[in-house]
């Protein structure tokens, strides 16, 4: 089985490049030795290309927060190969916050496709935005994977993370049990499994993200069956996010 990861989204909680450098090095002090999971962080697009090559070679790896599937005349856009020459190997796409802003599941697939070609990792967030009583939100989800994922081929498969983040427990007080976690997780792969080979539906590594923190985290690692975390405020909260990756020594 691939690591766990743990993915820190930066959002815009970070706000110089000073401040950036304090968390890091924080963070440094904080972190385990040695660790089951790996860390990931991804700052706002400007610290990205300085932190990735002065953290070279830690236990840090870096990521975008999301990019755009083109480059030339798209103003305000970020491309690709520009997250890759900043030396980042990863970039979160379709998390709720883009989607609210317009980015449907085709977009994502596009960005999808556009990052697997630029060789990064993308790191493909899915999720309800709410649960009913009679369960639509499944077919809901199902469809969003599937949409998502649409420029996805077998082999490039291998290489994408998943992100299960349910809208309505990003910034909540709490997150859901394990329990509700690992059912969606294990539905998840099912939708996956109609398109992809089983074999590698089950190594597909499918992270949970949503209201995470260093108390509710080691009952989530045993029992959730989630391969890592996507967390947002635990993520600039140094103690906090080492407390996690500690988690999994
Ligand atoms: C997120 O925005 O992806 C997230 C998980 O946020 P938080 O951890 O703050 O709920």
């Amino acid at each position: 089985m691939a690591k766990p990861l743990v993915v820190g989204n930066w959002k815009s909680y970070v706000n110089s490049l000073k401040e950036a450098k304090q968390l890091l090095h924080a963070l440094e002090k904080s972190m385990p030795r040695e660790a089951r999971a790996g860390a990931v962080l991804c700052p706002p697009f400007p610290l990205l290309d300085t932190l990735a090559r002065n953290y070279r070679g830690t236990c840090f790896s870096f990521g975008a927060q999301d990019a755009f599937y083109e480059s030339g005349a798209h103003t305000g856009e970020v491309s690709m190969a520009l997250v890759k020459d900043a030396k980042a190997k990863y970039v979160i796409l379709g998390h709720a916050e883009r989607r609210a802003r317009g980015d449907t599941d085709m977009i994502v697939a596009k960005k999808t496709g556009a990052a697997l070609d630029a060789r990064l990792t993308p790191i493909v967030c899915v999720g309800e935005l709410a649960r009913d009583k009679e369960g639509h939100y499944l077919a809901e989800l199902e469809q969003s994977v599937l949409a998502s994922l649409e420029y996805v081929g077998p082999q490039s498969f291998k290489k994408i993370v998943i992100a299960y983040e349910p809208v309505w427990a990003i910034g909540a007080p709490l997150p859901p049990s394990a329990r509700v976690i690992r059912e969606t997780v294990i539905f998840i792969r099912k939708a996956l499994a109609q398109r992809f080979d089983r074999a590698d539906v089950l190594k597909a590594r499918i992270l949970y993200g949503g209201a995470v923190n260093g108390d509710s985290v080691a009952g989530l690692i045993s029992e959730s069956c989630a391969d890592g975390f996507l967390l947002g405020r635990a993520s600039v909260d140094a103690e906090a996010f080492a407390g996690i990756i500690r988690a999994y020594t």
